[in-house]
């Protein structure tokens, strides 16, 4: 359906108000399916809405502000007048407007009035945090759409658009997603280039948060839905683990269950979120038995049985100390997969050639150790979160 949004408003023609509802209009639709193919700013004289209206073909049209209830304030009337459509006055509506003229302190004059007129048969969408509500009404064949300036009376009533939509034109919206790990969104993003063009029909949503994405596609089209996550998974499969409903940590208890393998963890700047992200899931106590938290160098040797000197020589936080970590734990617990992590989250701890963020992690499964070492930006509690979903993702790695 062919939509135009036109801004009314000297304030955004000048400059002095950034456009922002159109951006927040049009997205919105976009999500539902519906392109904005032509928007326009006007100022607030009726011969512009006038030679706007002759010109404009589209099925959809939505205007916002200059619908309060002041003199400046024209646009209903003027549309209301331009489709010459039959209107009612809305007792209900006058009355809060007779409300807001008291409130404010000013004599309300008998031509406003007007402002209560609507169009038969139409839908008024109330404004619960201004005076001048929205109204949706058809008229020659089009969808005429009035919304008031301000963005926080706009956008509630923009959600009864978006029903009022979805409900006329039957549209059904297919929604799916996947979750990513060990890969950036600026990554992904870089790589993406040519790919929303390539795949106008669908939305395409990244969420981050830290350590993981999720991407969701939206459309009405189940096909070019298909088509496009196909696309998407081609070039980002190794990172994909599952599906929006998926959990790392519950994938990979699942794929150990499923495979009968027993896991033990071993931290040290974690201390303990790795044993707690995989005890979060129900069920686990199937694959997981023990976990030490080994935060000194006497732990790391006692428990793990760690050279005392390899830690002076190479320090906790070293290749050396994660694959003996890995080793001990395996051998202590006779686990199939012995994950280990020591690193520096911070903010102290640092040396010239060891930063902040710097960790290590050893795993042993099946009696082969492989460590590997990677430096985590953020905070103290960013570095624990990312060390830890990094040791899930080289867990997920070795299992599927
Ligand atoms: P009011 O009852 O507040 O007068 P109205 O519907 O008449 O509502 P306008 O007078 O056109 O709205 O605009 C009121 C204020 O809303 C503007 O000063 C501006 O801050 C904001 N506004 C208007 N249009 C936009 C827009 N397109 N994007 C962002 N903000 C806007
Ligand atoms: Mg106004």
């Amino acid at each position: 359906m062919k939509t135009a949004i036109i801004t009314v408003g000297k304030e955004v023609l000048t400059g002095k108000t950034i456009n922002t509802n159109l951006a927040t209009i049009s997205r919105r639709l976009n999500e539902i399916g519906i392109d904005v193919n032509r928007s326009i700013v006007i100022d607030d004289i009726k011969e512009e809405y006038y030679s706007i209206l002759d010109f404009c073909d589209s099925d959809l049209i939505i205007f916002t502000g200059g619908l309060g209830p002041t003199v400046d304030d024209i646009t209903r009337e003027t549309v209301i007048d331009y489709f010459k459509v039959e209107t009612y006055l809305d007792k209900n509506i006058l009355k809060d407007i007779k409300n807001y003229f008291g409130r404010i302190n000013v004599k309300m004059e008998d031509t406003n009035d007007k402002q209560a007129y609507f169009p038969k048969n139409s839908i008024i969408i109330n404004n619960e945090l201004g005076t001048a509500p929205g109204v949706i009404f058809k008229a020659d064949d089009k969808t005429i759409v009035l919304f008031p300036g301000p963005p926080h009376e706009m956008i509630p009533m923009l959600e009864e658009l978006i029903k009022y939509l979805k409900k006329e034109l039957d549209i059904k919206l297919y929604s799916k997603g996947f979750k990513l790990v060990g890969i950036g969104e600026s990554t992904i993003e870089k790589a993406l280039t040519g790919f929303y063009d390539k795949h106008p029909l669908v939305n395409v949503a990244p969420y981050a948060s830290i350590g993981e994405i999720k991407y969701v596609f939206t459309s009405s089209n189940k096909e070019k839905l298909e088509e496009t996550m196909n696309d998407f998974y081609s070039k980002f499969g190794e990172f994909i683990y599952g599906d929006l409903d998926d959990t790392l940590e519950g994938i990979i208890v699942q794929k150990l269950i499923d495979k009968k393998m027993i896991i033990s963890t071993a931290e040290s700047c974690t201390a303990g979120q790795l044993a707690h992200m995989i005890t979060k899931v129900s069920g686990s106590s199937e694959i997981f038995k023990e976990g030490f938290i080994t935060y000194s160098y006497e732990a790391k040797s006692k428990y793990l049985n760690v050279l005392q000197d390899s830690l002076v020589k190479y320090g906790a936080v070293s290749n050396e100390v994660a694959n003996e970590m890995a080793i001990g734990l395996a051998k202590e617990t006779l686990a199939d997969i012995a994950v280990s992590i020591t690193g520096i989250a911070g903010p102290t701890g640092d040396t010239p050639d060891k930063p902040i963020g710097l960790t290590y992690f050893g795993l042993t499964h099946n009696g082969v150790t492989k460590t590997f070492k990677k430096i985590f930006n953020g905070n103290r509690e960013m570095v624990r979160t990312r060390a830890t979903i990094y040791a899930l993702n080289l867990i997920r790695k070795e299992l599927f």
